[in-house]
Order: structure tokens, then C-alpha cells, then sequence
């Protein structure tokens, strides 16, 4: 799941989409409530008209018992009579067995024309008739009852009951002004919520970076526009604590430098200002112990000399404006020319050696002034450290677009755990050894600062007398 979730894209979505959607969503909100609103209000308006229709139906349902047991006297007809109405009782004859209420023209009997009044003007039907009619047929005894209401006072009737048009009007745009309001708010509130929230987050992280806080980071959930814009916060926030820790590091680096740099001109300039103090001093001494101090001098002066040579390189190589002369040469070449240089300080030091260079011409671009001193560090780093009979091995030898050189000794060795570590300026294995051998311990930054200007790099393999394998890897043209 992890691992799907790594490798695919987030889906980015717009703000204007959610917005959109919210929009969308009060939308049908609205609509649903003022469709239910509406509904309810045409069902309360219609059951009034309704109600009219029920009156007539009422009294029949609850006096056909009655019409149906022929016993007339529970027919209630006092509802019908008050509203102007009759109701009559017709056999299969026309006679009027039963009447109750103002009749018209106080008539006995049913012509053809008053059957087909009552019959086919149920209600409205008939608009020359005053009356609307419902009748009930009793077909075991061929009776028909018969219920009439004035139109003049059933109009009036429903009139008195229907919800005016104009109240109609007045009640739904109160209430669709309230349920537009409501769902205005419902929508400014969760749209305001999209904005306010991730705004809220950014704006506490803008203050928190402006007081130095670069560690700080903004969690958001969204995909949209805060979303990419917390993501690019992020980076920038990263980015800039990447730099401060770059920063506090280079500026560890430099007071580490100059702390380094004045330890290791204080002793000799020590030794040059006392024994030159002490020769003025003493004018009376004697000329071999004079040539005895002029020598510790002269020694520690080297010493000095070479240390802000070496310092001199290194700020040279740091500088922003140093740029290396590339050439492109033939590395094999190149390679048997500066083992020539020392083969004669080889012998001297009565080591043992094996060199293997082929014959075949590889092309490197390379400033062959500084790559001269970035090999002949390694070399004369073996010479420097180890004792005779030490074997020295340089090889080199092409593998996957690159150029590989190995210088390898098998001597006392560098510990395993300074393997990195010695590449930086003034790391040394200890004090003693370089104090011998007047070590500044920049030697190996500067051959790992060339090497890289050359767009190469180089590793190291050690152990505590061990030995000690250089490799460079530069890249072939
Ligand atoms: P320096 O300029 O003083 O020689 P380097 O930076 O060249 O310093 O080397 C750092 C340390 O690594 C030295 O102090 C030395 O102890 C150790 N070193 C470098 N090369 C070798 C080697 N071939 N054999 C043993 N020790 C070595």
C-alpha cells in the first residue's frame, strides 16, 4: 500500500473546484428544502380545498347507514340545512319519500329534467343548476338520496378556507428568503473553512521561519492550491535549514582552520624566535653551537614555509574565482612521467615498487600542473610515512568510462575509522608521526579537492598497518 502510494502522483484538485462543489452542494441543498417547503405548502393550501370536496362526502359516508336502514330520522342533515342545502329521498318513481332542508319550488316529485340535473350535474357539472349534488343509490330498495348545496355558498365555503394567492406569495418568499440565507451561510461557512484553515497554518509558519525557526513544517491534507503551496513552503523551509547547517558548518570548518593553522605555526616560529634570541643574546658562543641552533632555525623555517605553502594551495583551490587549465592528455602518459619524477626518492628510501601502466593511450582531461601535485601527495604521503622496504604499487587501468589509479602501500596504514575523515583539512593519524615527518595535514584535502575539480573522486581502503589503497576515478573524455 506504502509502496503504491510512493510511487504514484498526488491527484491535484483546484480550489475553484471545491468551491464549485460547494457551491453545487447549497445549491441541491436549497432547492431540496424549498422543493419540501413548496410541497408541504401546496399540501396545506390543496387539503383546504380539499376539505370542501370532504364536507359532502362526509355527511353521505355518515348517513348511508342510515339511508340504507330506511330510518330516516337519524339522517343528519342539520350541516347541509345550515348551508343553504336539502336532502332528499326519491323512489324509483320520482316521488319524494323524504326531504329535508329549503327544496326548490317545494316540489313532491322528480321530473326527467331534475334526475338529470341531480344525476350528471354532481357538483359543478351542470352551470345552469344553484345546487351542487351527490347522490347515493340504495338499489335493494330503488332509493335514491340525494345532498345538494348551494354553488353561491359552497364558493364561499371554499373561499373561506383556501389559503389567499397573495398569502401564498407572501409566506414562500419570506421562507425562500430565510432558506437562501441559511444556505448563503451554510456556503460561505464551508467555503471560508477551505481558505481559513490552510491560510491560518501558513501564516504560523511564515512566523515561525521569520523568527529563526527553520525546523518548522506545514501538514496539510489538501491537494489543491494550499496544498502545493504548503508543499513548496516545505521545500523552501528545507532548503533553507540546509543551508544554515551549511553555514554553521563552513563556519565551524573556519574557526577550526585558524585554530588549526596558528597550533601549528606557533611551534616552529617559537623555535625560530628563541634561537635567534638566544644567538643575539649570546655573541660569546661558540661557532659549532651557533651552526647547531642555526640549523633548528633553518629547519623549522622549512617547516613553516611549508605549511603556508600548503595553506596558501588550499585557499587557492577554495577561492571561487580558481578555475583548473584542462587538457586533454593521455593519462598512461601522463602517469609514467610523474612516476619517473620519483622513482629516483623510491630508491633512496629503499622501497620496493610495481608499476603497471598500460601501453595503450586513454584520454583524460586534466590540468596536468595540479594533477601532477594531487598523485605526487599520495606519493610522497608513502615515502613520507613509511619505512624502507615498504612495497609501492601503482596501477592504472580503464573500467566503464572512467580512469582508475591505484597507489597502494603495504605500510603502517591509516585507521579504518578516519577512512573519510582524512580527506579534511588538518586531520593527521597523530601528532608523532607528523611532528617527524613535519606534516601539515592538508596534503590529502588538497589531492581530494583537485581530484574533484576534475570531476572524479577518490575513496580510500585502510586498516591500521594494514597499508593504505588510494583509488582515483577520473572520468575519460
Ligand atoms: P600531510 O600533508 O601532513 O602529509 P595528509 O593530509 O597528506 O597530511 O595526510 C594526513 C594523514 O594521513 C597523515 O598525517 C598521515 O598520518 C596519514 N597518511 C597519509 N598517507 C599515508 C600513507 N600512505 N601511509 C600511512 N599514513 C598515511
Amino acid at each position: 500500500m506504502k509502496f503504491f502510494k510512493l510511487i504514484l502522483p498526488k491527484k491535484k484538485s483546484k480550489l475553484s473546484n471545491l468551491l464549485f462543489r460547494n457551491y453545487i452542494l447549497s445549491y441541491l441543498l436549497t432547492t431540496f428544502i424549498l422543493t419540501i417547503t413548496l410541497i408541504i405548502l401546496i399540501i396545506f393550501g390543496a387539503s383546504m380545498y380539499l376539505d370542501d370536496y370532504y364536507i359532502i362526502d362526509n355527511y353521505l359516508s355518515e348517513n348511508i347507514p342510515a339511508f340504507l336502514k330506511n330510518d330516516y330520522s337519524n339522517l343528519h342533515t342539520i350541516p347541509i340545512e345550515e348551508a343553504g342545502g336539502y336532502v332528499e329521498i326519491v323512489n324509483n318513481s320520482g316521488d319524494i319519500v323524504y326531504s329535508k332542508g329549503k327544496t326548490p319550488n317545494n316540489r313532491t316529485s322528480y321530473s326527467l329534467t331534475d334526475f338529470n340535473a341531480v344525476l350528471s350535474g354532481n357538483y359543478y357539472d351542470d352551470p345552469s343548476s344553484q345546487f351542487s349534488y351527490k347522490t347515493f343509490y340504495n338499489g335493494t330498495d330503488n332509493l335514491l338520496l340525494v345532498i345538494a348545496i348551494p354553488k353561491s355558498h359552497y364558493t364561499g365555503l371554499m373561499n373561506s378556507y383556501k389559503l389567499k394567492p397573495s398569502y401564498f406569495i407572501v409566506i414562500s418568499a419570506i421562507l425562500s428568503f430565510f432558506i437562501f440565507l441559511i444556505s448563503f451561510i451554510i456556503y460561505s461557512k464551508s467555503s471560508s473553512k477551505a481558505f481559513i484553515k490552510p491560510l491560518r497554518a501558513l501564516m504560523e509558519g511564515v512566523k515561525k521561519i521569520s523568527t529563526g525557526d527553520y525546523s518548522t513544517r506545514i501538514y496539510l491534507k489538501s491537494n489543491n492550491e494550499f496544498g502545493q503551496l504548503s508543499d513548496s513552503f516545505n521545500n523552501m523551509a528545507k532548503k533553507i535549514q540546509e543551508e544554515q547547517k551549511l553555514k554553521e558548518n563552513s563556519e565551524n570548518i573556519r574557526k577550526k582552520l585558524i585554530l588549526d593553522i596558528s597550533h601549528d605555526l606557533k611551534n616552529p616560529l617559537a623555535n625560530i624566535l628563541g634561537y635567534s634570541e638566544y644567538i643575539l643574546n649570546n655573541p660569546n658562543i661558540s661557532q659549532d653551537e651557533k651552526d647547531k641552533y642555526l640549523v633548528i632555525i633553518n629547519n623549522n623555517s622549512i617547516r613553516a614555509n611549508s605549511l603556508i605553502q600548503d595553506l596558501f594551495n588550499f585557499s587557492k583551490l577554495q577561492s571561487e574565482d580558481f578555475k583548473l587549465n584542462f587538457k586533454q592528455t593521455d593519462i598512461c602518459e601522463f602517469l609514467r612521467e610523474v612516476i619517473a619524477s620519483y622513482i629516483s626518492e623510491i630508491e633512496e628510501k629503499n622501497f620496493n615498487y610495481v608499476f603497471d601502466i598500460p601501453d595503450k593511450s586513454f584520454y583524460v582531461n586534466i590540468d596536468e600542473n595540479h594533477l601532477i601535485r594531487a598523485i605526487g601527495n599520495l606519493i610522497s604521503n608513502s615515502l613520507k610515512y613509511n619505512s624502507e622496504g615498504t612495497v609501492l604499487i601503482i596501477k592504472g587501468f580503464s573500467l566503464d568510462k572512467k580512469f582508475i589509479i591505484k597507489i597502494k602501500d603495504n605500510g603502517i596504514g591509516i585507521p579504518k575509522e578516519l577512512k573519510e575523515n582524512i580527506f579534511n583539512p588538518f586531520v593527521k593519524v597523530d601528532v608523532s608521526r607528523n611532528s617527524k615527518n613535519g606534516g601539515s595535514g592538508i596534503g590529502l584535502s588538497i589531492t581530494k579537492d583537485i581530484i574533484e575539480k576534475h570531476n572524479g573522486s577518490i575513496s580510500l581502503e585502510c586498516g591500521l598497518n594494514e597499508g593504505a589503497e588510494f583509488s582515483i576515478y577520473l572520468p575519460l573524455t
